[in-house]
């Protein structure tokens, strides 16, 4: 078996330093025996199938210094089949909410209309915490760049080693005037950051051996998927000052070697792991704003039906790290499984974005029993209208007229092609408000509420419906908090937006695991609605009021019965953010906690007064 040096002394020999090459799907050298590989020898692709045991897999063998952050309960192994996974040690087993491992990433970059937004290295904002030690109160942007903010000096001085050439290539950026070529997408930014600090670092470190261990799928790519990764590798090389249209190949060839490059065929492959690898960068509510880079974490297979989960319980930075959470109990020898997407969608869409992504067929416990007759996936069916009976139906084929509800007995006409066309224009609907959300929020949400309408067939948890309603939530959640307490417009915002959280909140326990973070952190966010300040001459949602369909509308308490419903709310938070979250809780379950105790003040001083009232 051939050793990394030599193998990379073979690239270079082979490729020359022109982006052609990398159109034509040649084949990367491969070593002889990629299943289990001498240490600092890189893994080449392989599908991933099923769930695998630890029967058909090996340990995986490794360098001294890698993967440090893995807890000696959990290791390394190696399936024929499925490629690198970490697994339970046989003899051990682990606790639902326990976090599995705490790592700095790599990298880490906010996406363009984020960095005004959050904090650039604990991604905190003034929104983020009620809690003293969180508490940000303003975000103030880098004097060099100008393009980053920080919440505190201490987070500019922790990013500081990371920013510094980030920042010189960003202000550089800026001085080109009228040839601007904007701000560079996170990924840019990100692959950046990973190529800066190789060079602080160097290439023969841990650190390093442990990016280029990362999976990459390059020969498995068709021409097509080559050009998005050319495009990539051109923004890269501008963004680090290489510009291989105006030198000639040997100056872009010097250039790329200086940062570690000795070929375009390795920086291409670079490229690939980054994308096969980066994970979502979430703020500690879960919303998404970035990019990051992980390798010991990326080691991690895929579920539809995960058994644990990526998140970032209290931001980064001098603040937090990232983290996997068991949201069940694991055996001794279970694979721990995360999604690599959101589990609301469909099969036929995860499968999709799978195989476009990261080139694999899922054969999760899942997507294998979506294949069952039997089984009526609630990401994809429609509602009895009996009142009462809550039965989800299989969504009806083309031609379908009628259905009939096997458990309350009643029948009802159904348009099954016309309800197929609403499902593709809501799909299209929830693309295009997607991209509006930052820029043009009332036509984001104007486009929204058009497709709700014809969408009121579908079951809750239904793909577009549940998706449509977790993005229209945010928007009036927008809408009502920059307007002020006397405007008419902002009661209705707020109902509109207290509906959207119920409707969310029914819909979402069909789809996302027992103890996934995101139902914790949406039982939160319906109790800061109902918290939310409002007007006593507020008119419960109907027709008239709401902008949502009629029988969309959820009838919301008024008064103390409002405060107590978000108090339950909030206790049940608690429960299940310990577990999506890790023991504390992360900053959403402090919050809910904070939260708790001053709506149980408000609501006893409620009780004191009527109790006074009636005393009089
Ligand atoms: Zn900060
Ligand atoms: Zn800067
Ligand atoms: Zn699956
Ligand atoms: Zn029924």
């Amino acid at each position: 078996m051939s050793s990394f040096a030599a193998l990379k002394d073979k690239r270079r020999a082979r490729q020359g330093p022109s982006f052609a090459s990398t159109s034509s799907a040649s084949p990367a050298a491969v070593p002889a025996e990629p299943v289990v590989p001498a240490p600092f020898e890189p893994i080449e692709p392989v599908s991933i199938l099923g769930a695998s045991t630890v029967e058909d897999t090996k340990l995986y063998v490794y360098g001294a210094g890698m993967y440090k952050d893995l807890p000696e309960y959990l290791e390394i192994r190696v399936s024929q089949t499925r490629g690198r996974g970490i697994y339970v040690k046989e003899g051990t087993s682990v606790k639902a909410g326990t976090s599995l491992m705490k790592v700095k990433p790599h990298a880490y970059s906010l996406s363009t209309p984020n960095l005004d937004a959050h904090c650039a290295s604990c991604l905190l904002n003034p929104q983020s915490s009620l809690s003293p030690e969180y508490q940000v109160t303003q975000l103030r942007r880098c004097t060099g760049c100008l393009a980053v903010s920080y919440c505190s000096s201490e987070c500019q001085k922790y990013d500081w080693k990371g920013h510094k050439e980030e920042c010189r290539a960003l202000k550089a950026l800026r001085s080109h005037g009228d040839q601007d070529p904007g701000m560079p997408g996170e990924a840019v930014r990100a692959l950046g950051r990973l190529v800066w600090t190789r060079k602080r670092v160097g290439g023969d470190t841990a650190w390093w051996t442990e990016v280029e261990h990362m999976q990459s799928n390059i020969t498995l790519l068709n021409p097509r998927q080559h050009e998005p990764l050319a495009m990539l590798g051109l923004a890269v090389c501008r963004y680090l000052g290489i510009t291989p249209q105006q030198s000639s190949p040997e100056e872009t060839a010097r250039k790329l070697d200086e940062l570690g490059f000795p070929s375009i065929r390795n920086l291409t492959n670079f490229l690939s792991r980054f994308q096969t690898n980066s994970f979502s960068l979430t703020t500690p509510d879960l919303t998404n704003v970035g990019v990051a880079v992980s390798p010991l974490a990326a080691l991690i297979s895929h579920s539809c039906m995960p058994n644990a989960a990526v998140v970032f319980p209290t931001g980064l930075g001098r603040r937090g790290a990232l983290e996997v959470i068991a949201l069940r109990d694991l055996q001794s020898g279970e694979e721990i499984l995360t999604s690599y997407l959101d589990v609301a969608l469909p099969r036929a869409e995860r499968q999709k974005e799978l195989k476009e992504r990261y080139l694999f067929d899922c054969e999760c416990t899942l997507c294998t029993r979506e294949l069952d007759p039997d089984w009526i996936d609630p990401r994809s069916a429609v509602r009895c209208r009996t009142e009462g009976c809550t039965a989800k139906l299989r969504m009806p084929q083309p031609g379908t007229t009628h259905i009939l509800c096997n458990t309350c007995g009643t029948g009802f006409a159904i348009d099954a092609v016309s309800l197929q066309q609403h499902i593709q224009l809501g799909t299209a609907a929830l693309q295009k408000a997607d991209s509006l959300q930052f820029s043009d929020p009332a036509k984001a949400r104007y486009l929204l509420v058009s497709v709700l309408r014809n969408l009121t067939p579908l079951a809750r948890s239904s793909y577009p419906l549940l998706s449509i309603l977790q993005l229209l939530q945010q928007l009036f959640i927008t809408a009502f908090s920059v307007l002020p307490f006397e405007d008419p417009e902002r009661d209705r915002f707020l109902q509109d937006a207290a509906t959207c959280a119920a409707l969310v909140f029914a819909g979402m326990d069909d789809v996302y695991p027992p103890g996934h973070p995101t139902k914790g952190v949406q039982s939160v966010t319906m109790a800061k609605l109902l918290m939310a300040e409002i007007s006593d001459s507020a008119l419960a949602p109907s027709p008239a009021t709401s902008s949502l369909p009629a029988d969309m509308l959820v009838l919301l308490p008024m008064g103390v019965c409002r405060l107590r419903m978000a108090l339950e709310l909030l206790s049940k938070a608690s429960r299940d953010l310990r577990l999506g979250f890790g023991k504390d809780g992360g900053l959403v379950g402090k919050d809910a906690s904070l939260l708790a105790v001053g709506l149980e003040r408000e609501i006893s001083m409620w009780s004191a007064l009527r109790t006074n009232r009636r005393i009089r």
